[in-house]
Formats: C-alpha cells, sequence, structure tokens
C-alpha cells in the first residue's frame, strides 16, 4: 500500500515537472513544425510530380500511383496552411491553447500522411519504410510528455496494425510487417523518453543558472548599495560624498566655477537621546536626512558625516547662493513638527558654510574652513549660518 502511495506521488511530482516546461517545449515544437512544413513543401511537390509523369503498368500500379499523388497533394495543402498559421501565431508572446491544436494537427497529418502511403504501397511492395521514417519522425522531432507519447505512439500503432491488413493479403508479409511496426513503435517511444528526459534536465540546469545569476546580480547590486550609502539614513556615506567632491574640485580648477560645502549639525541631540531614547532618535535622524533629500536639488549630494551631523556639496554653487540654501533648511528644520512614535518633536540645527577652491588638498582645506564656521556658529548661540572667514 505505501509503495503504491510512493508510485502515485511520484508519478504527480514527475507530472507537475512536466507542466513546467510544456510551454517551452511547444515553444520548440512549433518552430520546428514550422520549418518541417516549410522543407516538406517541395519535397511534396516532387512526389506528386515524379509519380505524375509515371505511366502505371497495371491497374494495382495505377491505384497505388493515384493514391500517393492524392496523400501528397493532400499533405501538401497541410503543410501550407500549418505554416501560415504558424507565422502568425508564432508572434504572439504567449502560446495559446491554438498552438497545442496546431502542433496535434500536424502530428495528426503525418501520421495519416505516412499510414496511408505504407498501406497503398502494399498494392505493390511489401515495404513499410514510410512508417519507420515516421516512428523516428515523431520520436526526434517532437518535444512530447511521455503522456503523449503513450497516445500518439498508440494511435499510430492501431491505425497501422488495422490499414495494413485491408491492402496486404499475403498473410507471412503482413505478419512480419505488423511486427516490425511494433518494433519501429517500442523503439520510437523509448527514443522519444530518452528525448524527453535530456530536454527536461537542460531546461532545468537553465532556469537553476539564470535563477543563480539574478541572485548574484541582485547581490551584487546591494553590496554597491551599501559601500556608498549610510545604512539608517540612507543617503550618501563619507566615502563617496569624497568622490563625488574630488570631482567637483577637479571641474573647479578646470572650469573656473564655484562649488560649496555645508556642514549641519543639530543642536543639543544628546538631549534627545536622553529625553525619548536613542530608537526615536534614530527616526528622527532619519527623517531629516527626507527634509534635505526633499528640499535640495537632484545635482547636490547630501551625506551623513556622523553621528547628527550632515554634509552637503553644492556644485555650481558659490558662497552666497550656499548661505541662502543653508538658510531655507535651517528654518525648515526649526519650523518642521516631527512626529514619531506619538511624539512631537520639535529640533534645531547650526550651519557652516565653506567654498571648494582650486588649491592644493582643496577638500582638507574646505572642511577646515567650514569646519571652523560651524564651531562659530555652536559659539554664537546655535541655530544659525555662518559663512567661512
Ligand atoms: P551640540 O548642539 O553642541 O551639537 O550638542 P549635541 O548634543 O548635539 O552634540 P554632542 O556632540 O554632545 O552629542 C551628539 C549626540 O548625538 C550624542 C550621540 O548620542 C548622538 N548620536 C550620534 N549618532 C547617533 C545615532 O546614530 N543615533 C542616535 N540616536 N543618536 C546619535
Ligand atoms: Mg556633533
Ligand atoms: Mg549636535
Amino acid at each position: 500500500m505505501s509503495k503504491l502511495r510512493t508510485f502515485i506521488n511520484w508519478i504527480r511530482k514527475e507530472r507537475s515537472l512536466n507542466n513546467s516546461i510544456v510551454q517551452k517545449t511547444l515553444e520548440t515544437n512549433l518552430r520546428r513544425i514550422y520549418y518541417l512544413a516549410l522543407i516538406g513543401i517541395p519535397s511534396h511537390i516532387a512526389h506528386v510530380i515524379m509519380f505524375w509523369i509515371t505511366d502505371p503498368s497495371s491497374s494495382e500500379e495505377a491505384v497505388w500511383r493515384t493514391g500517393i499523388i492524392v496523400v501528397h497533394s493532400i499533405h501538401l495543402l497541410v503543410s501550407i496552411a500549418i505554416a501560415i498559421i504558424i507565422s502568425i501565431i508564432r508572434k504572439q508572446k504567449h502560446l495559446s491553447k491554438k498552438a497545442v491544436y496546431i502542433q496535434y494537427a500536424f502530428i495528426v497529418s503525418l501520421s495519416a500522411m505516412a499510414i496511408s502511403l505504407v498501406t497503398i504501397d502494399q498494392y505493390v511492395t511489401t515495404n513499410i519504410t514510410p512508417f519507420l521514417v515516421l516512428c523516428l519522425g515523431l520520436a526526434v522531432i517532437f518535444l512530447l510528455r511521455p503522456s503523449s507519447t503513450l497516445i500518439v505512439f498508440g494511435v499510430v500503432l492501431t491505425a497501422y496494425l488495422l490499414l495494413i491488413g485491408t491492402v496486404q493479403k499475403e498473410p507471412a508479409i503482413l505478419l512480419t510487417n505488423r511486427v516490425n511496426g511494433i518494433t519501429f513503435v517500442v523503439f520510437g517511444m523509448y527514443l522519444s523518453l530518452i528525448l524527453w528526459n535530456t530536454t527536461r534536465k537542460n531546461l532545468f540546469q537553465e532556469e537553476e543558472i539564470k535563477r543563480q545569476q539574478k541572485e548574484l546580480e541582485e547581490k551584487n547590486a546591494e553590496l554597491q548599495r551599501l559601500a556608498f550609502l549610510d545604512t539608517l539614513t540612507g543617503l550618501y556615506n563619507r566615502r563617496k560624498w569624497y568622490e563625488f567632491a574630488e570631482e567637483e574640485s577637479l571641474s573647479i580648477c578646470r572650469y573656473s566655477t564655484s562649488g560649496s560645502v555645508v556642514l549641519m549639525d543639530i543642536d543639543h541631540f544628546k538631549k534627545i537621546n536622553d529625553d525619548y531614547g536613542h530608537p526615536i532618535g534614530d527616526k528622527l535622524l532619519k527623517e531629516i536626512a527626507g527634509l534635505l533629500r526633499k528640499n535640495l536639488r537632484a545635482v547636490d549630494k547630501p551625506c551623513r558625516w556622523g553621528g547628527e551631523e550632515f554634509i552637503v556639496l553644492l556644485p555650481n554653487t558659490s558662497v552666497e547662493e550656499a548661505r541662502k540654501v543653508a538658510e531655507k533648511l535651517r528654518t525648515m528644520i526649526e519650523r518642521t513638527e516631527f512626529s514619531i512614535d506619538g511624539e512631537s518633536i520639535r529640533v534645531k540645527a547650526s550651519f557652516g558654510i565653506a567654498s571648494i577652491r582650486c588649491e592644493e588638498n582643496s577638500l582638507d582645506r574646505a572642511y577646515e574652513r567650514v569646519d571652523r564656521a560651524l564651531y562659530t556658529a555652536k559659539q554664537s548661540g546655535r541655530n544659525i549660518v555662518v559663512s567661512e572667514t
């Protein structure tokens, strides 16, 4: 009983694995059917012409000749129709049920042609080559799941066994042809199963490689993000800020433009932590960072310098203009009532301003000046903007 349950579970698992790749194999099948139909067109025309120009030497040969011309003509028309339909539906992003019908319509038409030809051939020959070609073709060209393989080959074999008996009246030849037919079908089914399994493995490996690549790309993007962003506020970190500032410093020297830095320090932040606790202090720093981001131009680079200090690079901005920007930020912070975890908090901040000049160690020099300006702001009672001297 438990063995039966294991077997049923195995079948279920196999079915769901097969379902997951059916769309891909359908795409492959349609592509293959399209090219097979195309290369089949001149082949059918050649058959029709060759049999047309051959005079039959007996009434049986006449039936055989007419039969072959009719069968090839019908399959020629089917091939043209299917090639046209596939060229239309292949452009669709998701293959619909129609694609499945087209696939089976072509398989039915191909099988009907081969079985009709082999049956008609029995009027003049014992040969069953068309049936051998059919079994190999079904196995190699179409990627069919095992249950479909079983049904297709089962129907094909039944039709073959019945129809061949309607023309071939020699019992020994009939027996031999039927037995050979069964062998071809078994061989074809085995080949089909092997190819399905190999394809399935390849597709899963492809999927796995794609998944791993995507994961790696995501991890890389995250690592890059972490390498230049401050984790608490999401603003640039010092390292990235220096990159921007160095570029700006080069541009200032080359094009004689101006650039400024604003250093901001929140007033009495220690008291905020003491009054409301560190977690609320953290959230407040985030809010202030958001405020900076929202009120600066896209070209300005705000950065968390450390603790409750922020620095902003203002490219192409003179000290006078930078002063206006800092004043705007100062009043904005002063007027904002931050609402965090039900607490209503007000803070103020002090600002220092300095220009980046074209000089040796320009960034270090600018930082010294801006730090001095901020110190003066703190000494002068806080909540003010002080420019470099
Ligand atoms: P001042 O007006 O002179 O700048 O006073 P202040 O209290 O802001 O300055 P001080 O340098 O004495 O203290 C800075 C405080 O900022 C102390 C520290 O606990 C707090 N702080 C620094 N980094 C963080 C942080 O990441 N989260 C929180 N919640 N607090 C921080
Ligand atoms: Mg500080
Ligand atoms: Mg402070």
